[in-house]
């Protein structure tokens, strides 16, 4: 079977119209199966796509994007809304961090997926292939998945070879309001799989950009707000949608550079470091134990900055990043 076209779903719908569809893949279960909504503004416009749930854990970014679509008026909308609520309906419905649970694999290092794959290549393809080419900004929300504690932060592709999408990226995260900005280098070729969502879209030429917020596998209705106000306010700066509301600039802290400290024992993990607190330079951040409680090994800082995200969970496994440091 074949997935839907989303070019003609778009043709059909009509100015000032919204609709939800469910785009199928091949499959073997019911859960095989991706809700797409569209809202087209009574006049005409840019086209922005929304995704959320590509990690169906991550449940702000979704909740956030279910009141979005409910608040968002066509008569005071102009242009065309895409919009992705749950990417990702297995690991949702199925409540499984990170990955599928048909088939095992991360939607989100996936890109650009194939169309005769497993059913996360397909969803990735049909992204790639349907969504990406279909629109002028690419909006990839994400969170804290359900063992990460993380500082809420928009962030985007440092690509130089595309310069004025790029800097597009960095004045819609400017526009967003959030407080923390990150940019990510890019050094990938045209050729190489993109892995990321919102980084195949920069390779494709699209101007794309992710909001991360939210955390630990729980609604926080503040996160959710964060998320609601970033995008009303990107919108607001495309001239897209007029919002009543007017949003206090937060102060703005730029991130332009990552340290990772990875897992070197398996073993139980304690830290009283959180998400957003700044640590120095060969601070100890954490001490990682065997089933016995004996300490393995001791966690230092590499760098002196400001903790994006660390596993907030006991259970850690050799090679997982252990704590994103930004500076
Ligand atoms: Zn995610």
């Amino acid at each position: 079977m074949q997935a839907q076209n989303l070019d003609r779903i778009l043709k059909q719908t009509n100015n000032g119209e919204r609709i939800n569809t469910l785009i199928s893949f091949d499959k073997e279960n019911e859960l095989e199966y991706m809700p797409l909504t569209i809202i087209k503004g009574k006049n005409p416009g840019t086209v922005f796509a929304i995704v959320a749930g590509v990690h169906g854990y991550e449940y702000p970014p979704i909740i956030a994007v279910q009141e979005l679509m409910k608040e968002i008026d066509t008569n005071r909308l102009q242009g065309t809304l895409i919009i992705l609520p749950i990417a990702n309906t297995a690991s949702f419905y199925q409540r499984s961090p990170f990955v599928n649970p048909v088939d095992g694999k991360n939607l989100n290092t996936t890109f650009p997926g194939s169309s005769s794959g497993s059913i996360t290549e397909q969803i990735a393809h049909w992204i790639t292939k349907e969504i990406i080419p279909n629109t002028e900004v690419f909006l990839d929300i994400h969170g804290g998945d359900a063992s990460e504690d993380l500082l809420p932060f928009v962030c985007y592709y440092n690509d130089q070879e595309e310069a004025k999408q790029t800097e597009q990226a960095r004045l819609l995260s400017e526009a967003s309001g959030m407080e923390y900005i990150v940019s990510y280098p890019y050094n990938i070729a045209k050729t190489e799989p993109a892995k990321y969502a919102f980084k195949q879209a920069v390779q494709d030429g699209i101007v794309a950009l992710s909001i991360e917020a939210g955390k630990l596998g729980t609604v926080q209705s503040k996160n959710v707000g964060l998320i609601k106000n970033a995008v009303y306010n990107m919108l607001s700066y495309l001239g897209m949608y007029k919002t009543e509301k007017t949003f206090a600039k937060a102060s703005r802290k730029y991130l332009h550079n990552q340290s990772y400290v990875r897992v070197h024992e398996k073993g139980i993990f304690y830290s009283s470091v959180k998400s957003g607190d700044a640590v120095s330079k060969d601070q100890n951040i954490g001490y990682i134990t065997d089933d016995f409680g004996n300490t393995m090994c001791q966690v230092t800082s590499p760098v002196s900055g400001i903790v994006l995200y660390k596993v907030g969970t006991p259970p850690v496994n050799v090679g997982e990043t252990l704590f994103c440091i930004g500076h």
